[in-house]
């Protein structure tokens, strides 16, 4: 068979003229191959057909009894083929039991686990319809998008709830993650918080009020941690993020189950032997109920932008009544540079205002009060510390933002946490890692 095959492939090849030619032949050799390839996995595959004897256990302790060989037809990275696996019959379950396709990895699913992760890498980099067509071109496959989409999303899925229960293994001392490697450990670990609304179907908002002309929000947010280590500084003495140190933990889940996802993750870091814990954010709230509750020794930083814009948005507030309002601003600025906190407290009480003005001045130097000692910028850089959270917000574009927040997108909440997770992991170099995750879960049954 086989020479028969590339006696035709040789006279293909004879024939051939030209470019076109030679692009057709190309393909022509790689579908000959593919289906070679097969034919050569059916006939491994078949040589086993799973038939453990007349009874096997169907996995609820009853006896399942052999009733037949059965056909599944499954697709693979190199096209479809067809087994026969033998099948078994609980009676007391009602169910069937096939102990080969828990071995293959295959129960319930008709596509390999070799072909789900290509097809999952493929749909968490673009968007379903491109990523099948990018799949198929690029492997001589024949899928379809909503299979791709339902396989990509499925594993997603089922990433998050291993990752989910691996965090509360770790956070509960169960599971102890490997410390670094003594000698070349980093100075700092860092995590940074933020959030970013991601466009959802009209469906999944309507309990949520938001900005829409309807009062309705018309996305969910999705939380992102971005952990990354700091070994030195530069010349200049700014501090330099440790080449490939990042790894990304993100959920549309309240900021309560969010925690010890990122405080496993910083675990697994090694939080418990770096020296130095820093916790960056905008002035959310949550995020330093979070930091305060589970990484109660590190140093939090609000995002020195963040507290730009706040100083800006209080100096506007002002600029009616302050003799030289840009020359009020850049003071205050300086200071907020020095992290001299106070100093910028006191210049904005300086001026008596009353009524709505006053309870708005209120609110705005409410917002360093309740920070002040997050905003120590001076002291901060001297400790050679990072003061901005552009690694996260980065990040919101870069694995959310490019895949979720495409234009004309709306998304189901499972579907989107689905591929967040994934891209959380193959931004973290951690894609096989990822699948041999799953693979050993589904194999264990
Ligand atoms: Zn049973």
């Amino acid at each position: 068979m086989f020479a028969a095959e590339v006696d035709r492939l040789a006279e293909l090849a004879a024939a051939a003229s030209g470019a076109d030619g030679a692009v057709e032949l190309e393909i022509a050799i790689r579908t000959a191959m593919l289906s070679l390839g097969a034919e050569l996995l059916q006939g491994l595959l078949a040589a086993d057909a799973g038939h453990r004897g007349q009874v096997v256990d169907c996995g609820a302790g009853h006896d399942a009894q052999f009733v037949s060989y059965r056909d599944k037809k499954i697709d693979t990275v190199l096209g479809s083929i067809t087994l026969p696996r033998a099948y078994y019959h609980c009676p007391a379950c009602g169910c069937g039991v096939v102990p080969r396709d828990t071995e293959l990895g295959i129960a319930g699913a008709s596509l390999t686990p070799g072909l789900r992760a290509m097809m999952a890498h493929a749909g968490a980099a673009l968007p379903f319809a491109r990523a099948t067509a990018l799949v198929n071109q690029c492997a001589g496959l024949h899928l379809n998008a909503r299979r791709l989409a339902r396989s990509a999303e499925a594993d997603g899925t089922r990433l998050a709830e291993i990752n989910v229960a691996e965090a509360q293994a770790i956070n509960r001392g169960r599971l102890t993650p490997l410390p670094p490697p003594a000698g070349d450990l980093p100075d700092k670990l860092y995590i940074e918080i933020d959030g970013t609304g991601v466009p959802m179907r009209p469906d999944q908002v309507t309990d949520r009020a938001g900005k829409g002309a309807d009062g309705r929000a018309r996305t969910r947010e999705i939380k992102l941690a971005c952990l990354f280590t700091q070994t030195r500084c530069d010349d200049d003495g700014r501090p330099v993020r440790d080449g490939d140190s990042s790894s990304y933990v993100a959920t549309f889940d309240p900021a309560a189950d969010f925690a010890p996802l990122v405080a496993a993750e910083a675990r697994r870091r090694g939080a418990d032997h770096i020296r130095q814990l820093i916790v960056i954010g905008d002035g959310a709230k949550w995020i330093w109920n979070l930091a305060g509750e589970r990484f109660g020794e590190a140093t939090q930083i609000v995002d020195l932008y963040h507290a730009r814009e706040h100083l800006h948005d209080l100096a506007d507030h002002l600029a009616f009544i302050t003799p030289d309002p840009a020359r009020w601003r850049a003071d205050r600025l300086k200071e907020l540079d020095d992290g001299d906190i106070t100093a910028i407290i006191d210049a904005a009480r300086a001026y008596p205002l009353i009524g709505v003005k006053a309870t708005e001045l209120d609110t705005k130097i409410g917002y360093f009060e309740a920070n002040a000692h997050r905003m120590n910028y001076a002291h901060f850089r001297d400790l050679g510390m990072s003061i901005g959270s552009g690694a996260v917000e980065g990040a919101c574009k870069s694995v959310i933002g490019a895949r979720l927040k495409q234009s004309g997108m709306r998304w189901a909440v499972p579907g989107a946490h689905a591929i967040a997770e994934l891209r959380c992991q193959d931004a973290s170099g951690s894609w096989d890692a990822a699948y041999n995750k799953i693979n050993n879960q589904t194999r264990a049954g």
